[in-house]
């Protein structure tokens, strides 16, 4: 059920695309704009050969990460994501090692890293690159020095490794302001979408969600049913057992549909004790199997209402259209369904009925639930 409030499928995949290629520009956009500009500011040589033995691998590397994150389509390409901040690590500290190490001001590159890195993900996992970082760093310094060791600025490795320390305290301070930020607003998200007694979908989810499964049906060639119920005599229970034992009722009978249904489906509640599921790509056959299931369902519930007192039998009715066999327009399809739920109640109740069926099945002898 929490899946119906969720992100679909497709969502998430075009989200990790966006990310992808925002990674990618922002690769692109460091190695260009900001290393040599970077590099013009500090002490480093623009004239320098190993500058340009830096910029012209790290050229040719970056064209290698770009081919390797644009074709990788696998599941794995988050983890691919991953490893390559590790690689820009190592490549860093060896370019530190090329370009005069602990004198190189290039070790600010891994600042960029480590946050672009932590931003997008755990605490943990920040902490983990920064200790990373720190360790290459160390060594690539302390190799170029290996001859003569004491040529070595220890206080300078010891400054910069702090600064390591501390960005990547100040990033996993942010991931976790972020990260409450987040799980607060999907709550409340969550909260405005749902219907707090059953724990279905609201009608006003319904109402956003209606025109884009329509125009998920339309695109992908298969049928939507609309099932839409209503609880049978559901003032008279109200009335004779209160409305407590009745908002009992709707949440039991909102359980019955949850588990009568695919995860693709999207129960709603839509009106008091009116509810519709969405179901996407069904014969009309089986919808209405679906409708069928439900109803026998609540029949079988027993319900004891009062000590002493013989179960209780609650019943539903059902009406069921579809998209687009019955209309085109969506909006048409739930007002057809409606029509045959109508139907189904005039016809004596605890039915389920298609909109083509109107009219063509005989009056049920209902006698009196309670
Ligand atoms: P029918 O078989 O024709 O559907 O008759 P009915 O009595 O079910 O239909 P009607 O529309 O006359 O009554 C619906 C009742 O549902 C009236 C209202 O008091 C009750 N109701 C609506 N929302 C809630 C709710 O959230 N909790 C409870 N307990 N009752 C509710
Ligand atoms: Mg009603
Ligand atoms: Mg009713």
């Amino acid at each position: 059920m929490n899946d119906i409030i969720n992100e679909t499928i497709q969502d998430k995949k075009s989200k990790s695309f966006i990310i992808k290629k925002n990674f990618i520009v922002f690769r692109w956009i460091l190695l260009l704009i900001v290393i040599p500009v970077f590099l013009f500011a500090s002490d480093e040589s623009f004239m320098s050969k190993e500058f340009w033995i830096c910029f012209s691998s790290a050229v040719v590397y970056n064209s290698l990460v770009t081919s390797l994150l644009v074709l990788n389509k696998s599941k794995w390409a988050e983890r691919a994501v991953s490893i390559v901040f590790y690689m820009d690590i190592v490549v860093i500290c060896t370019f530190s090692y090329v370009l005069g190490g602990i004198q190189s001001d290039i070790y600010f590159i891994l600042f960029f890293i480590i946050a672009y890195y932590g931003t997008g993900r755990d605490v943990s996992d920040t902490v983990f690159i920064s200790i990373f970082a720190l360790l290459m760093y160390s060594i690539s310094s302390i190799f170029y020095e290996i001859g003569n060791l004491s040529n070595l600025n220890y206080l300078n490795l010891i400054i910069r490794g702090i600064f390591i320390i501390f960005a990547a305290y100040g990033i996993s301070g942010i991931i976790i302001e972020v990260k409450k930020y987040d799980e607060l607003h999907k709550k409340e998200f969550k909260r405005a979408r749902t219907d707090k007694l059953t724990g279905l979908a609201n009608r006003h989810y319904f109402d956003q969600k209606l025109e884009e499964e329509a125009l998920y049906a339309e695109y992908s060639r298969k049928p939507l049913n609309i099932l839409m119920f209503d609880i049978d005599n559901f003032k008279v229970f109200n009335d004779s057992y209160g409305h407590l034992w009745g908002d009992k009722l709707l949440a039991l009978f909102g359980d019955i549909i949850i588990q009568s249904i695919r995860k693709t489906d999207i129960p709603v509640r839509y009106g008091g004790e009116e509810f519709i599921i969405l179901i996407r790509d069904l014969d009309l056959e089986i919808a209405k199997s679906v409708g069928e299931r439900i109803r026998c369902q609540l029949e079988r519930q027993n319900m004891y209402l009062q000590e002493g007192d013989s179960s209780k039998k609650v019943t539903v009715s059902c009406g069921i259209a579809q998209f687009p066999t019955h209309s085109n327009d969506i909006k048409k399809v739930v007002e057809y369904s409606d029509k045959a739920l109508y139907y189904a109640k005039e016809i004596g109740k605890n039915v389920v009925v298609c909109y083509d069926e109107i009219g063509k099945l005989d009056k049920k002898d209902f006698s009196k639930a309670y």
